[in-house]
């Protein structure tokens, strides 16, 4: 079952005080919903949008990268990425389980003609330096050239370290490869790395970030790296039907975010941290947490009647009949929120 799951918003009986299926759940606030109706706005397919164009160069500029593209998802931010590095024929090197290689539809592949080579990933979230390594081919007219390694940060809400992190991107650079970082979550990762951001980013040729996901931004991802290839993903943008023409009233959401919504991910943090100890205290089932999320795992399969039994108290869970569920805190989920979700939970095990 795949992190997707969950229940539509039709089969809820009651009214929803608690959304805990994903951070992409979050709404714009009034204050953002205001500076987007504020925004000034131009044709951003002509490079006149004032409010993209500042997006774009802020977070470059924050990452520590030349250049910006603002697009409409982390889907399309890492295909642009994995085509302006990678030529038909060439590969990446890209962990099992990420969401590059899990939850994209395979498109770099299936539209790009770029392999994926797939590598197990390791407990803590990371790639092991000998198996990046290892996984380099030859120069030989057999096989793909490999190009680009891949990471992920956060991943399954784990904040791989950065040693960890600098340790496969070293065994890459090693081989030559070309590098990127899916960032979905690179604020959250920073937050629990207690880092700069460019500590992390730096070790990058490029980076995408999500906007729309505990920052709470309605739609949009940013690519940021060097001029050349965020000059090649952006003609690729074009191709793929991503050019966007006023977009500075999606941009302002983005900056309004950056500005106003990263301090809160520490907060999602310690209300994860909460949770998860709330769940283990109930002792029904095992329990982890890192940055905003907590996997729980009903004993004996409960995971339906559970489902049921939250959602009669507002209270809206993902994950499937069985295994773990993932339960994700965001700026959306308050005190209060959070008392009536363990409230449930401890009504449900009592
Ligand atoms: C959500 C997510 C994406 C894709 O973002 P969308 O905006 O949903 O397309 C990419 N990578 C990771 C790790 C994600 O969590």
């Amino acid at each position: 079952m795949n992190q997707y799951a969950g229940s539509a918003r039709a089969d809820r009986g009651n009214a929803v005080v608690c959304d805990l299926r994903s951070d992409t759940v979050t709404q714009p606030c009034a204050a953002m919903r205001k500076t987007m109706a504020d925004a000034e706005v131009g044709d951003d397919v002509y490079g006149e949008d004032p409010v993209v164009n500042r997006l774009e160069a802020t977070l470059a500029e924050r990452l520590g990268k030349e250049a910006g593209l603002f697009v409409p998802s982390g889907t399309m931010s890492n295909f642009l990425g994995m085509l302006a590095h990678c030529q038909r024929g060439e590969e990446i090197l890209i962990g099992e389980g990420y969401h590059v290689n899990a939850y994209e539809a395979q498109g770099a592949s299936v539209l790009g003609g770029i392999a994926l080579s797939t590598l197990p990933v390791a407990e803590d979230g990371a790639l092991e330096a000998d198996v990046v390594a290892g996984a380099v081919k030859d120069d030989d007219s057999h096989l793909a050239i490999t190009k680009l390694l891949s990471l992920e940060n956060t991943h399954n809400g784990m904040a791989v370290s950065l040693e960890r992190t600098a340790a496969a991107v070293n065994a890459g650079r090693e081989h030559g490869l070309s590098t990127h970082l899916d960032g979905a979550r690179f604020f959250n990762a920073i937050t629990s790395l207690n880092c700069a951001e460019t500590d992390l980013s730096g070790m990058f040729d490029t980076v995408s970030i999500c906007l729309s996901k505990g920052l709470g931004a309605p739609v949009g991802s940013v690519l940021v790296g060097p001029k050349d290839l965020i000059n090649r993903a952006r003609r690729w943008r074009k191709m793929v039907g991503g050019g966007m023409r006023q977009a500075g009233v999606l941009a302002a959401a983005g900056l309004y975010a950056l500005d106003n919504n990263v301090a809160g991910l520490a907060e999602d943090r310690a209300r994860a941290a909460q949770l998860a100890q709330e769940l283990a205290a109930l002792g029904a089932g095992t329990v982890t947490q890192s940055t905003n999320m907590v996997f729980f795992t009903p004993d004996g399969s409960q995971n339906d009647d559970l489902r049921a039994h939250l959602a009669g108290q507002g209270v809206v869970i993902g994950g499937g009949a069985q295994g773990a569920i993932r339960l994700v805190l965001h700026k959306d989920v308050d005190d209060e929120a959070l008392r009536k979700t363990v409230d449930g939970f401890q009504s449900f095990f009592a």
